[in-house]
């Protein structure tokens, strides 16, 4: 997806852009915050549940005129709190709610390595660390094993709805090892109930 030259025009775009948002959106249980939803149109690009990522129409002069193209919103939004993305950056969804634009719940990153190297370095809206909080070499690495603690929050996450490839990319692991550790942890909790 591109991003709109957002220039000059600015003005007219933002509160074209803000109108069409409702930030009144269900509190994220882990981030703590209001998704704010876009209330307008949606692309409907990568989604499982036919909940796309809002759209928004943009004429050369930042208003929503036939000679525009439409572009991401939560991406748009973006910008307006960051500047132009990065090339080939993606943005990604903490709340893992497509219709969110709300910038504190957006990160940079793209699928793979660049979000895996984001998590990290502790850029990711909640770093990935052991317990008393400093990184260690093996949890740095992609293939690194994930913590008990981090396997404990990724089980609350998943249980939020949170898809595993997200998780993946969250914890900087591959898919697999997020679904085989979860699957253990329930062995455990399994064999210790009476
Ligand atoms: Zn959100």
């Amino acid at each position: 997806m591109r991003s709109p030259a957002i220039s000059v025009y600015d003005i007219v775009l933002r509160n074209r852009f803000w109108s069409k948002v409702n930030k009144d959106g269900p509190v994220h249980p882990i981030l703590g915050t209001k998704c704010w939803i876009w209330s307008a149109g949606r692309f409907n690009l990568g989604s499982e549940k036919g909940v796309g990522y809002g759209a928004i129409g943009i004429d050369e002069c930042g208003g929503g005129g036939r000679s525009g193209r439409n572009y991401a919103a939560h991406r748009v939004s973006w910008e307006f709190e960051n500047g132009p993305i990065p090339n080939g950056s993606w943005v990604l969804h903490a709340c893992d709610n497509h219709p969110c634009i709300r910038p504190s719940h957006l990160f940079l990153g793209t699928p793979a390595d660049n979000s895996r190297d984001m998590v990290e370095k502790g850029r990711s809206f909640r770093p990935v660390g052991n317990r008393n909080g400093t990184k260690t070499r093996g949890e740095r690495h992609g293939n690194a094993k994930l913590s008990d603690a981090s396997v404990e929050e990724a089980a609350r996450l998943k249980a939020d709805g949170w898809r595993s490839a997200d998780l993946a990319i969250r914890y900087g692991v591959c898919r697999e090892s997020i679904d085989y550790r979860l699957r253990k942890r329930i062995e455990r909790l399994c064999e210790s109930s009476p």
